[in-house]
């Protein structure tokens, strides 16, 4: 395993003073009842999910950290933009403003709204994706794996071997392994691969984020080989914070600045900005060069729809165009990543396993050693997400063996390295309390951890089966 240089760990990067108690910049306006069903409906509404958590009715749900996927809570400025959509077909006003804002914020000069991340893959893979490419990266998200899959192409894990370690403690550990990238390029040949992919942070391992020198080094790398480098973007602006906060030399430049400079590397971006733009629905596909564009753009229009609102309604655009604006003030990813970290340092003070340091936007639980009765073939995090449910109406989400799925040569399971229940944190929607109470959850669930059953399959579906699958206990 390689260690990270001493130039990467300035001594205080754990001890960023803004982050403990930075209070959340803004007040709440407007409240969403929930309600805590009892322990009989629970085991009920669980047994007819199939012990899939994807199949229980919201409302049945009292505390939702699923996914910070469009569960955040828009501000009044984001819904005061709702009314100033303007849903012409061709040359929408809030096209122009959404392109403005992209450009200012992120930097590229070409932009096509779609109605999600994945949309924004979909597009881009149709263009650059073919039968056996690989796509070198660190952690591709599931659905970039995916649409990759889907083209018969491969996604290949080239992340630092650190981020596979729960307990190692790196400020980035979401970074890419220039050594594996090197060897996987130097195998391939240049010619099969039409691009390498970045995601920050890095969703699948755990939130964690990409150093700017990582992405300067990538970058580099794909210079000298001629191969072009996207930025899968959901999270850019919790990175650059997290840039700002940790990277030598970073500390005194604005969290915009850094994000710019990073997205100045990439040749396009996909983002889901259903997570740091803050909007309930919408994607982006960023490009620099107009020939890229040119092929991207009869693709939008056969999926998406016209080039000036691709997957979205006006109104969305200009809720989307300023939740760039908001996503990436630095008060609220203060608040926002303070919020996250104080949440992950609780569980490990009352000693639950988790991955460490906490990431930017969730909490992951290892299920390996919170259940290590449990074989990874038994689903282990899957185990703990219906236990948490049934515990206390808490919805988490496995990021583990049935995500992973089988593997499309082989047809095997593919056990990842990392067996993960991710609790995910919704922008701006919950406060301090409701995590504590998740918390003390936990730690009844550790207390009775023997009582704790595997599961197997009872319906399998053959693509992106967490979605849908069902199971029983053993
Ligand atoms: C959410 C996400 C996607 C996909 O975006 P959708 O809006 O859900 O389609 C892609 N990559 C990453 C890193 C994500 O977190």
């Amino acid at each position: 395993m390689s260690t990270a240089k001493p130039s990467d760990q300035p001594h205080d990067w754990q001890n960023t003073s803004s982050l403990p108690s930075h209070p959340e910049p803004y007040k709440i306006k407007m409240v969403e009842p929930i309600h805590l069903p009892d322990r009989a409906e629970r085991e009920l509404i669980l047994q007819e999910a199939g012990l899939n958590v994807f199949n229980v009715p919201a409302d049945r749900v009292f505390i939702d950290l699923l996914t910070d996927s469009g569960t955040g809570a828009m501000s009044e400025h984001q819904w005061a933009s709702l009314m100033e959509g303007d849903e012409s077909y061709a040359g929408s006003t809030s096209f122009h403003r959404l392109k403005a804002s992209v450009q200012e914020i992120m930097g590229f000069e070409y932009m096509l709204p779609t109605h999600q991340g994945r949309a924004a893959e979909n597009v881009l893979h149709s263009v650059l994706v073919h039968d056996g490419d690989i796509i070198p990266g660190n952690s591709h998200f599931d659905t970039t794996k995916a649409h990759i899959e889907f083209r018969h192409a491969h996604a290949v894990d080239c992340t630092v071997d650190e981020c596979f370690v729960p307990d190692v403690e790196i400020p980035f550990k979401g970074n890419v392994d220039l050594d594996k990238l090197r060897e996987v390029v130097d195998q391939t040949g240049v010619e099969k691969i039409p691009f390498v992919l970045i995601t920050v942070t890095n969703n699948s391992g755990g939130g964690q984020p990409v150093s700017l020198q990582n992405v300067r080094d990538v970058h580099a790398f794909c210079q000298e080989r001629g191969l072009r480098l996207v930025i899968d973007a959901a999270r850019f602006a919790e990175n650059a914070w997290f840039i700002q906060q940790r990277e030598p030399g970073q500390g005194d430049r604005t969290v915009r600045e850094i994000a710019k400079e990073m997205f100045s590397y990439a040749d396009a971006a996909t983002m889901s900005a259903k997570k740091d733009a803050i909007v309930n629905m919408g994607g982006l596909l960023c490009m620099r060069s107009e020939e890229l564009y040119t092929q991207c753009s009869s693709f939008n229009i056969l999926f998406e729809g016209y080039l000036t609102y691709g997957g979205l309604s006006g109104r969305d655009m200009e809720a989307l165009a300023t939740g760039l604006y908001e996503g990436t003030e630095e008060d609220y990813l203060a608040a926002r990543i303070g919020q996250v970290k104080r949440f992950g340092d609780s569980l490990t003070e009352a000693g639950i396993p988790i991955v460490r340091p906490p990431g930017g936007h969730a909490i992951y639980v290892d299920a390996k050693s919170f259940l290590p009765h449990l074989d990874q073939e038994q689903f282990p995090a899957q185990a703990l997400v219906c236990e948490l449910y049934l515990e206390g109406g808490i919805r988490g989400v496995e990021i583990g063996t049935v995500l992973a799925d089988r593997d499309p040569d082989t047809g095997k399971n593919r056990p990842p390295k990392l067996e993960l229940m991710r609790m995910t944190i919704p922008r701006r929607v919950y406060t301090d309390n409701h995590l504590q109470y998740v918390r003390d959850v936990l730690v009844t669930l550790r207390d009775r951890r023997e009582s704790i059953r595997g599961l197997k399959f009872t319906y399998e579906p053959p693509i992106l089966r967490h979605f849908r699958a069902r199971f029983e206990w053993e």
